[in-house]
């Protein structure tokens, strides 16, 4: 049976593509420069990522909630850790907190070598449900505790956590290769200072901090 509804989700209008457009003026007006992540939201449908209920406004520069507690980062904040990333092509990347999958798509869009974790399982099963993701056969979709990382498919390229991190992860930093780099918002609950450690040596690295954001925590543990 035909499903309507479904196919009206995913429908890409001539409005949506516009109001894709404008979000990228804001970003760029933002002060995100890097072209290739630019034209990466251009092309991601986000409206395919929310629920129906915020369809209308999937455009905007904002958070929405995406169930759990959870929620899609604002496009800026997406732009701003993709930026940060300097991703090139194939490079194998580790990804902390599928969450809607918007993120990961925007790496896929990148051509990276992604391998994304999730810890609830809830979003897990959603996203692996998720059509636009046969466009992206370079993403990898994992459950579990993104603390302990990926240690059978390390070392990575890059290592990108979006949620708050109270510190650092080790195992994540282990999981680095030399001369690899890892963006990570670090602090607190109420706001974290987005940190880029690159990886100098076996135990050597060196750190730089930029702006104020502010994430949902990254949590220890599965959940079910
Ligand atoms: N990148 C997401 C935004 C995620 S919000 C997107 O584009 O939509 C942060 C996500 O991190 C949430 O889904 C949360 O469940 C997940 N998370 C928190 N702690 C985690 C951990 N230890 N391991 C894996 N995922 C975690």
């Amino acid at each position: 049976m035909v499903n309507f509804a479904a196919m009206r989700r995913y429908d890409d209008s001539y409005k949506q593509k516009g109001l894709r457009k404008q979000l990228v003026d804001t970003l760029r007006q933002k002060g995100i420069t890097d072209e290739n992540v630019l034209a990466a939201i251009n092309n991601i449908p986000r409206h395919y990522f929310l629920d129906t209920a915020f369809e209308g406004i999937a455009y905007e520069d904002r958070a929405f909630p995406i169930g759990e507690g959870q929620t899609i980062s604002q496009p800026y904040t997406v732009a701003y850790q993709t930026q940060l990333l300097e991703v090139k092509p194939f490079e194998k990347v580790l990804e902390i907190g599928t969450g809607s999958a918007y993120q990961a798509c925007v790496l896929g869009e990148l051509k990276a070598n992604l391998f994304t974790i999730e810890r609830q399982k809830k979003l897990f099963d959603q996203v692996k449900q998720f059509p636009f993701k046969s466009r992206y056969p370079t993403i990898r979709f994992f459950y579990g505790d993104g603390y302990e990382g990926l240690p059978t498919f390390a070392p990575f390229d890059k290592v990108l956590i979006t949620a708050a991190a109270p510190q650092t992860p080790p195992k994540l930093l282990q999981q680095m290769k030399i001369g690899g780099k890892m963006v990570v918002p670090v602090g607190g609950s109420e706001i974290q200072r987005m940190i880029r450690i690159t990886k100098t040596g076996d135990n050597d690295y060196e750190q730089e901090t930029f702006d104020n954001f502010s994430f949902v925590p990254m949590l220890s543990g599965k959940r079910s």
